[in-house]
């Protein structure tokens, strides 16, 4: 069974922790995303499952088996690199076909896995042809159909598209991600592009200084975040965090001084168990409705700058107190610099972090 698991990993490089503590676990046919920001160990974490870089502390199971001591080969992972390279003096079939040199597979044999592999990824016109004369979309295929020509235990990416431009990246997206449906086994893919994760991921592990702070599956992490990290981190505009005074509790209002206003905001009843304190308030860019008219639930700030953004529009809204509220409206919406908004967060999106940061949430 194609299945990857990491136990407490740990990777120190002399007295700096690159990587503490990381659980995670892929089954077969899964594909999980490590996302997060530059250095926070996503890489550290692929090459320790590969057997490029050795645990310090923690177990690497891969397919039901402790694999920590074994080297790369042994632990029969295909991977594919932000840098692959490909052998310019063989034809693309040759390319995709040079992992199947040690399988004692007769040419025959070789050349129909060849072709099977080619026609899934849309290389079958050009297995002729010498790298030098395919584009980089195509030559980016190529290095999949490598990995996946083999029947390997699991497949690693590092940051596999990140060479293409935003186009290219847009449609190979989609066709990795069909690929990888179709093969049953389990993949963990590095990439620091949050678009790159929500699309082709069926869970997301989001990484900060060497910890995994959550995993999910796109919908959990981008409308659950576990704390004010993950909700700064995914979803594009940022979500809104703005430090507050939680005073009380009732029917399932909670009343907060935020930016100087006392307002009362619908949230998670979990809420009822905090006492009186200091909290951040998460509210994502599209989940305020704007009104013309001053409420109890309704925070109030003059729109200071707005961004077109083709279909939507986005307001840079600063309140007395001067936060700076990013709101997304359609772009019908006309609003004018200047002109005092009364915004209603949707209670349903809004999220309440306590003092040490996590998710308010039953
Ligand atoms: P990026 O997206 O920039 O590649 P990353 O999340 O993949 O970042 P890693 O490459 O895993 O991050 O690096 C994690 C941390 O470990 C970084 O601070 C890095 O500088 C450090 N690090 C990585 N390799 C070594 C090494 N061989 N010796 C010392 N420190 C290292």
């Amino acid at each position: 069974m194609s299945t990857i698991e990491i136990r407490k990993l740990t990777k120190q490089f002399g007295a700096f922790t690159a990587v503490r503590d990381a659980d995670l676990k892929v089954d077969a046919g899964e594909v999980v995303c490590l996302l997060g920001p530059s250095g926070c160990g996503k890489t550290t974490t692929l090459r320790m499952i590969a057997g490029l870089e050795r645990a310090t502390e923690g177990d690497i199971i891969i397919a039901g088996q402790r694999m920590n001591e074994l080297t790369p080969q042994k632990r029969d992972i295909a991977m594919v690199f932000q840098f692959y390279a490909l052998y310019p003096a063989l034809s693309v079939g040759q390319n995709i076909g040079m992992p199947l040199h040690y399988e004692g597979l007769s040419k025959a044999d070789a050349d129909a896995r060849v072709m099977k592999v080619a026609k899934i990824l849309h290389l079958d016109e050009v297995l002729d042809r010498m790298p030098g004369q395919v584009s980089e979309g195509e030559k980016q295929r190529i290095a999949v159909a490598r990995a996946i020509v083999r029947d390997p235990n699991c497949f690693l990416f590092d940051e596999p598209l990140s060479r293409l431009d935003v186009e290219l990246r847009h449609s190979m997206r989609g066709q990795i991600k069909e690929v990888l449906q179709g093969l049953s086994k389990a993949t963990v893919i590095v990439t620091h592009d949050q678009l790159e994760a929500l699309t082709m991921a069926n869970r997301i592990a989001i990484m900060k200084d060497g910890v995994i702070e959550q995993v999910g599956t796109p919908h959990d992490v981008f409308a659950k975040p576990a704390n004010v990290f993950v909700a700064s981190f995914i979803g594009t505009p940022q979500m809104n965090l703005v430090e507050a005074d939680l005073r009380s509790f009732g029917d399932g209002m909670a009343s907060v001084v935020l930016a100087g206003q006392e307002v009362a905001l619908g949230v998670d009843p979990a809420v009822s168990r905090l006492k009186p304190s200091k909290v951040t308030v998460g509210i994502r860019p599209r989940a305020f409705t704007v009104s013309q008219d001053k409420a109890r639930d309704t925070i109030e700030a003059q729109a200071e700058l707005i961004e077109p953004m083709g279909a939507e529009t986005l307001i840079h809204a600063r309140t007395g107190l001067g936060s700076d509220i990013r709101v997304v409206v359609p772009r019908e919406k006309r609003v004018k610099v200047g002109e005092a908004m009364h915004l209603r967060p949707d209670p349903r999106q809004t999220h309440v972090f306590g003092e040490d940061g996590r998710a308010v949430r039953a």
